[in-house]
């Protein structure tokens, strides 16, 4: 992972910075998406071995907890789970093609949360790639006007307006840094480039963790910064719904904008920005990306920070898919919360490369409430029966979902934001 990564202001060269990410499977989630066509073969070559619908035998402790796909898990039909959708690949690239695109169909495609389990479990076909096909499916889906769906719909506008999903001007994007000290990187140069996100910018259940990375940055005297104002979205709304097109409008002033500053890290606490810019940036970046989790554990090696208060208390944690499956991050988060004095880690029996998602990707959050809910839900009950009370992540699309389920499923659990937990703790 990233042991051995220096974020001293003395060593701020690139590959100092970049993480040893433990990538254990060969085909790389949701990178180098090709057009559908591409994927013909492999959804020939789907033996329809079931793999895709549980986790890996060998890591599986109770058949309560052995599912892996949320889609096909809720739903059972065999389309919702991976081996379906390859299915339904080969018959829309047929020749003629075998499937009318319905409103039905549409709704079978975007179930997938883009969790990418399936990716990591589909062993039979040598670097055979659902989840990039399944991406590259509902880009084929944009491209011929058919998807996405109407509530992406106005997520993408919001982006195309206003730079955000959540229709706030632009002027309002640094709100939550106006009572603190951060520079404007726009103004004065800093060694790292703090990327907030649209979410930490303007949503008021993210500003606080936005403000703890903030107060953590301070606190352990890293020079560094914000964009503010000129912040814009990375796209990876638009990615995950299939609007590559969109998302390429954005790509290119964003990256002029992160190389003009001389920045020689670029951190971000949001689990989504950080899979899009170490996919889709990171080639053409001149600093490297690290997620707050890689950024604390570092800091805490390194003794600039230190915590001071404890924790009493059973936690564990939950692997955002963009987090771990995508960047094979999963050392760092764990490493900070052994470190905190009093509380017991316990690891829940989906973990890893194996973690049940949340059910809040692929657009499932704002397209089909209810069944991101239950996914939730079933993580929940997950972390009771280990016997946590606590849940800590670090994505905010997790955070929010899981206290959707939390207040609906009436699981009285505590839910913690990494960063924000380590604020309050120092
Ligand atoms: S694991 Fe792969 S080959 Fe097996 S059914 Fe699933 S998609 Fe098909
Ligand atoms: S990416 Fe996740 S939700 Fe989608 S088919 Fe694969 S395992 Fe199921």
């Amino acid at each position: 992972m990233s042991e051995g990564l220096s974020i001293g202001s003395n060593d701020m060269n690139k590959s100092a910075h970049k993480p040893q990410a433990e990538i254990i499977f060969e085909a790389p989630l949701a990178q180098g998406i090709k057009p559908l066509e591409a994927y013909k073969e492999q959804s020939w070559k789907c033996v329809r071995c079931g793999m895709c619908r549980g986790v890996n035998p060998e890591k599986v402790q109770t058949q309560r907890y052995s599912d892996s796909c949320p889609a096909g898990t809720r739903f059972k039909y065999e389309s919702y789970f991976a081996s379906g959708r390859q299915e339904i690949i080969r018959a829309l690239t047929a020749d003629p093609p075998e499937l009318e695109i319905t409103e039905r169909l549409l709704k079978v495609i975007y179930t997938c949360t883009a969790c990418g389990h399936c990716q990591v479990n589909c062993n039979p076909i040598k670097n055979n790639e659902p989840l990039n096909a399944f991406t590259a499916l509902r880009e084929w889906l944009v491209q011929k006007g058919y998807g996405p769906l109407p509530g992406h719909n106005v997520l993408i506008k919001s982006i195309q307006n206003y730079d955000n999903p959540w229709m706030r001007p632009r002027t309002g994007r640094d709100k939550w840094a106006r009572a603190l000290k951060v520079k404007d990187l726009n103004q004065e140069k800093a060694e790292v480039l703090y990327y907030v996100g649209c979410t930490g910018a303007y949503d008021p259940n993210f500003q606080p963790v936005a403000q703890a990375t903030a107060a953590i940055l301070s606190r352990a005297g890293v020079d560094f910064g914000i964009l503010g104002k000129s912040e814009r979205c990375c796209g990876s709304t638009m990615l995950r719904v299939g609007d590559r097109a969109g998302f390429e409008k954005n790509l290119a002033p964003n990256l002029e904008k992160f190389n003009s500053l001389g920045a020689k890290v670029i951190v971000t606490a949001c689990a989504g920005c950080y899979s899009t810019l170490k996919h889709e940036y990171a080639e053409h970046l001149e600093a490297p990306v690290l997620h707050i989790t890689e950024y604390l554990a570092q800091l805490l090696r390194e003794k600039r920070i230190n915590f001071r208060k404890e924790l009493p208390q059973v936690v564990t944690y939950h692997d955002p898919c963009h987090i771990g499956r995508y960047c094979g991050v999963y050392d760092a988060p764990r490493e900070v919360l052994r470190a905190i004095p009093g509380l017991e880690f316990r690891e829940l029996e989906r973990r890893r490369e194996y973690s049940w998602c949340c059910g809040s990707g692929g657009g499932v959050k704002s397209a089909f409430p209810d069944f991101a809910v239950w996914t939730a839900g079933e993580r929940l009950q997950e972390v009771k029966d280990i016997g946590a009370t606590g849940l800590v992540t670090a994505c905010p699309f997790c955070e929010q979902n899981f206290a959707d389920a939390n207040t609906f499923g009436g699981h009285n659990l505590e839910l913690y934001d990494l960063a924000r937990l380590v604020s309050e703790l120092l």
